[in-house]
């Protein structure tokens, strides 16, 4: 078996392949510890449910998307790339595609802490996660009430959450200033230490069962018959196949176009900024809904992140952005020390709308893909590395596997 991409998700696809006692090699330009998978806010955001695409989200998109260091930019020079993404995220609004999209997440995000917890046991990284639970905040009262419809829609799904008033935010986070009015909580959430040092771990147990790691740029794929028989790499080396799983992220539709796969997925490009001595103390990690960031306690500090920019996969980061979301941090925090800051950029890889890809090639008997996983692939990780290992061994995995078909839109 080869899995293309070392990112969580190729790494917990070959972890689940390993589990049913097949060998394994993964393929990638780069090491492990590098890229989208080691730098993000580090949640199992289990209640994360509501896709981006929804109803009425066009009448907002408007004013976010002139704003440069507002929380979703496009970057114009990107713009008519993007016109099959944003022809098919608009269909995705349609009430009836939005309530579909909230049922597809809720069964993949329904399994995703127990696949957590299996995985950091069996590795014996039960103390990287946190699982404290997550606050959501408002500022205002109109803010709160126009959400209430995303928690129900959470309830419904058996999430357990609780509205809180100013004294409930501060019963859980003394710190938060006063521009934290509302909020609500869910315990269930965890997020992780670092996401790096988990990753990290990973790739260590893979190692030490056997799977191998092997670096190479893939730019081409060599078919025979209806199957991949190698990856080609940098001045035309060949890398022999028998069954490919390709989760190459934000990257993974160049791959699939030339398998007849074709796939609209953009990269959408998320920052943050780790705080090494915040000056404060936030025990949980907090979601400001209206300002559409996040906040993360991790072992290295505070980390502070969101945004979303479309921009393409080979643009320049933009770290004005990275900085946008501490001045936004410090109107909720006054005393926050924003002193001594790494800035970061990742590539989530999203999809119109929200759903990941996991799925066999229709075309290519010897092929299966898993990515496009957006802002939840740390969380979705292990389940979708289970969902893999299922397919190909002919397992019932209980989960209706059309709503995350790479042929949806045809
Ligand atoms: C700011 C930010 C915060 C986030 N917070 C969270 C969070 O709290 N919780 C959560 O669940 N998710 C979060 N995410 C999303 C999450 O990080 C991503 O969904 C996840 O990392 C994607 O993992 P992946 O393995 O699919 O892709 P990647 O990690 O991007 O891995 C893909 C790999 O494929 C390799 N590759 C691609 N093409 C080729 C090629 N041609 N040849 C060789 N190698 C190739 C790349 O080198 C890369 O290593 C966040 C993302 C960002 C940006």
């Amino acid at each position: 078996m080869t899995v293309l991409g070392n990112g969580i998700v190729g790494l917990a696809c070959a972890y689940a392949l390993l589990e049913d006692g097949r060998a394994v090699t993964i393929i990638d330009r780069g090491p492990p510890d590098d890229g989208t998978s080691t730098g993000n806010a580090g949640a199992i955001a289990a209640a994360e449910m509501i896709p981006i695409a929804e109803p009425g989200i066009w009448k907002k998109l408007p004013g976010m998307l002139l704003d440069p260091l507002g929380p979703l930019y496009l970057r114009l020079a990107h713009l008519p790339k993007l016109v099959p993404w944003f022809y098919r995220f608009l269909q995705a609004c349609r009430p009836e595609d939005h309530h579909k999209g909230i049922a597809a997440l809720a069964a993949l995000l329904g399994r995703s802490m127990e696949t957590h917890l299996a995985v950091l046991q069996r590795i014996g990284a039960q103390d990287m996660l946190r699982r404290n639970g997550t606050l959501f905040i408002y500022r205002t009262e109109e803010a709160f009430k126009a959400e209430a419809d995303h928690w129900r829609q959470r309830m419904a799904h058996g999430i357990d959450a609780t509205p809180l008033d100013r004294d409930g935010v501060l019963e859980h986070e003394p710190d938060l200033g006063p521009e934290a009015r509302l909020g609500y909580f869910t315990p269930d959430w965890a997020h992780y230490r670092d996401p790096k040092v988990l990753v990290t771990a990973l790739a260590d147990h893979l190692r030490a069962r056997g799977v191998l790691f092997e670096r190479a740029e893939v730019s081409g794929l060599e078919r025979s018959g209806d199957g991949v028989t190698a990856l080609i790499a940098e001045g035309g080396r060949r890398i022999a196949v028998e069954h490919l799983v390709i989760c190459a992220g934000a990257w993974s539709g160049r791959l699939s176009k030339q398998l007849g796969d074709p796939f609209p997925i953009e990269a959408d490009r998320g920052y943050n900024t780790t705080l090494p001595e915040p000056g404060v103390d936030i025990r949980h990690m907090v979601t400001f809904a209206e300002d559409n960031f996040v906040m993360t306690p991790m072992q290295m500090g505070l980390r502070i992140g969101g945004s979303v920019e479309m921009g393409g996969l080979d643009a320049t980061p933009n770290y004005q952005r990275s900085k946008a979301l501490v001045s936004l941090a410090k109107r909720y925090i006054p005393d926050l020390n924003t002193t001594g800051g790494t800035e970061w950029m990742g590539h989530r890889p999203g999809t119109p709308n929200s759903i990941p890809v996991i799925s066999p090639s229709p075309h290519v008997g010897n092929v299966h893909y898993a990515f496009g996983h957006g802002h939840l692939g740390l969380t979705m990780s292990f389940v979708t590395g289970r969902l893999i290992a299922d397919m190909i061994a002919g397992r019932d995995s209980g989960v209706d596997m059309a709503p995350y078909r790479i042929d949806r839109y045809r």
